[in-house]
C-alpha cells in the first residue's frame, strides 16, 4: 500500500508491515521524499521551509530555467501583500449538483449528527470526481489569475477572495499535486502569483508533512522545542474531552488556558473573530490568513492551550488531518514548538487586522480607541519577554514594548485579564470594558 499520511493509520498497520504482510510504497499524493527534506532543511531542527523549497525547486526543475529560478528569485512573497477593496470582484465559489448518493449521505449525517456544530451545505462541497474537476477548473479560471496580490487580504464580503479551496481534494488525493503544480506552472498568469501558489503546494504542504513524520507528530523533540519525557507525554489527551487520537501537547510559552466559547460560536464582540468563526461553522473553511492572523493570533495573545486549539481546528475544518493541522497550529500558528519550524511567533495587534481586512469597519469596538487587540499584543510581549528575548526577529517588537511606560504596561495586563475573563464567561468584549480596564483603579 501507499504510505498513509495519518499517524493513527500508520501505527495501526505497523505490525503488518513488520511481519512483511504489507509493503509500503511511496505515495503519489506527495512530490518530495525524505532526502529532499534532509538535504533541504537539514537533519536536525530548526527546519526552515524556504531552504527546503529552494532544494525542491532545483531538484524538480519546477519554475526553473537553466538551473536558476524563473524571474531570478525563488520567492515573490513581498509582492503578494495587497489589501483588497472589492476590485477586482472576488471569485464566486462554485456549487455542485446533488445526486442520490449525496442525498443518502446527507440524510444519514442529519440523522446521526444533528446536535453537532456546523451547518450542512450540500451544494458547496465537491464530492464526486466530476465535482473535483469542476472545482479545479473554477480555481484555474477564477482564482489563479488574481491569486498573488490579495493572498493575505481578508474580507467580510468574501471568505474565498482568490484562494482555490482545493485543500480537502488534495488531502483526499482526489486531485494530485503533480497535476496541480504542472497545470499552474503552464498557465499564462503573473509570475508572483504563480510562484506564490506553487510555493503553497510544493513548499508548505510538503514541508509540514515532513515535519510531522520527522517528529512523529511532535512526540519526538528536544525540550527546547517543547518535547517532553515519554511518561509525561503518555498522559496527553487524557481527560481533555477530545474524542480523537491523543496528540502531543507542546507549549514552549507555557500557554494552557482553555479555549473560550467564542471559538464555538458565542459572540466575542471582536468582529474579526466572530466573522471568521461564523464562516468556519458555516463552511468548514477559511483561507490561510484568517486561520493564522485571526484565530491563531488571538489564541496566542490570550495564552490559550495550543493543543485545544489544534483539536478545535481538527474538528472544525473539512481539510484537517493530523499531519497538516498539527504543524500548522502547533508549529506555525501558536509558536508551541518554538523555533522548530518558524523563526518567530506570528502575532500582531490591531493595525495589522485593520490594514489587511475590512472587519474593523463593522466592529462595535473602535480600532482607534478601544479595540483591545494591540493591548493584548503588548501584554503578550511583556509576559513572554524572557522566553522571546533570545530571538533576533523579536528584538524590535520587544524594544518597543520595553519603551512603554510602567503605567501602560500595567494597563495592557489589565486589559488582557479583562478580555480573557469576559471570554471565559461567554460574554462579549465591549469598548467600555476595555476603557475601564485601561484606567488605574486608584
Ligand atoms: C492555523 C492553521 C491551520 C491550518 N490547518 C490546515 C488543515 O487542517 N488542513 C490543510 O490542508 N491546511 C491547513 N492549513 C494551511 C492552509 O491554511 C490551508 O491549506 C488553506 O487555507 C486551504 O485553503 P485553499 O485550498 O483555498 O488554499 P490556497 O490558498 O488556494 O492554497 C493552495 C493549497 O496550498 C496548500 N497549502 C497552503 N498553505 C499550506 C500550509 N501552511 N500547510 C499545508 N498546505 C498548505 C493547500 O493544499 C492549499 O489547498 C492551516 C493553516 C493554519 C495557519
Amino acid at each position: 500500500m501507499m504510505e498513509a499520511a495519518e499517524r493513527e493509520l500508520r501505527v495501526d498497520l505497523a505490525p503488518l508491515v513488520e511481519e512483511g504482510l504489507l509493503e509500503i510504497l511511496p505515495h503519489e499524493g506527495w512530490l518530495t521524499d525524505d532526502e529532499d527534506f534532509r538535504k533541504g532543511s537539514g537533519k536536525a531542527p530548526p527546519w526552515r521551509m524556504d531552504a527546503f523549497y529552494r532544494r525542491v525547486r532545483s531538484r524538480t526543475g519546477v519554475l526553473m530555467e537553466n538551473g536558476s529560478p524563473v524571474g531570478g528569485k525563488y520567492s515573490y512573497d513581498a509582492e503578494n501583500r495587497k489589501t483588497w477593496k472589492g476590485d477586482p470582484p472576488a471569485a464566486q465559489e462554485p456549487t455542485f449538483p446533488l445526486d442520490p448518493i449525496k442525498e443518502e449521505v446527507l440524510a444519514l449525517v442529519e440523522e446521526l449528527f444533528a446536535d453537532h456544530p456546523g451547518t450542512l451545505r450540500p451544494m458547496h462541497l465537491p464530492a464526486t470526481a466530476d465535482d473535483a474537476e469542476a472545482l479545479w477548473t473554477w480555481a484555474r479560471e477564477s482564482c489563479l489569475p488574481t491569486f498573488g496580490p490579495y493572498e493575505d487580504a481578508m474580507s467580510t464580503r468574501s471568505r474565498t477572495l482568490f484562494h482555490t479551496r482545493i485543500s480537502h481534494l488534495l488531502n483526499l488525493h482526489r486531485l494530485l499535486p503533480r497535476r496541480v503544480v504542472a497545470e499552474a506552472e503552464a498557465m499564462e498568469i503573473p509570475l508572483a502569483g504563480k510562484e506564490g501558489f506553487i510555493r503553497q503546494i510544493l513548499g508548505w504542504r510538503e514541508f509540514v508533512r515532513h515535519v510531522h513524520r520527522a517528529t512523529d507528530g511532535f512526540r519526538e523533540m528536544a525540550p527546547e522545542f517543547g518535547g517532553r519525557a515519554e511518561a509525561e507525554a503518555e498522559l496527553d489527551g487524557e481527560d481533555s474531552g477530545w474524542a480523537g487520537p491523543p496528540g502531543a501537547s507542546p507549549s514552549v510559552l507555557g500557554a494552557d488556558h482553555p479555549l473560550p466559547a467564542a471559538w464555538w460560536g458565542t459572540a466575542s464582540g471582536m468582529h474579526c473573530l466572530d466573522q471568521v468563526v461564523e464562516g468556519v461553522w458555516e463552511e468548514g473553511y477559511g483561507h490561510h490568513i484568517t486561520r493564522l492572523m485571526v484565530l491563531s493570533n488571538l489564541a496566542t495573545l490570550l495564552d490559550l492551550s495550543p493543543r485545544e486549539l489544534t483539536d478545535w481546528f481538527w474538528v472544525a475544518y473539512t481539510d484537517a488531518y493530523d499531519w497538516v493541522v498539527e504543524p500548522n497550529v502547533l508549529g506555525m500558528g501558536t509558536f508551541a514548538v518554538g523555533e522548530l519550524m518558524t523563526t518567530k511567533p506570528y502575532v500582531s495587534g490591531t493595525p495589522y487586522i485593520r490594514k489587511m481586512s475590512d472587519y474593523c469597519q463593522e466592529c462595535a469596538l473602535d480600532p482607534d480607541t478601544n479595540c483591545p487587540i494591540s493591548d493584548l499584543y503588548w501584554a503578550f510581549l511583556a509576559r513572554h519577554e524572557e522566553a522571546l528575548k533570545g530571538n533576533r526577529r523579536m528584538s524590535l517588537p520587544l524594544a518597543s514594548m520595553r519603551r512603554r511606560s510602567t503605567g501602560k504596561k500595567e494597563a495592557d495586563r489589565r486589559v488582557f485579564e479583562a478580555v480573557r475573563s469576559a471570554l471565559d464567561q461567554g460574554e462579549p468584549v465591549t469598548g467600555e470594558m476595555v476603557e475601564r480596564a485601561r484606567t488605574p483603579s486608584d
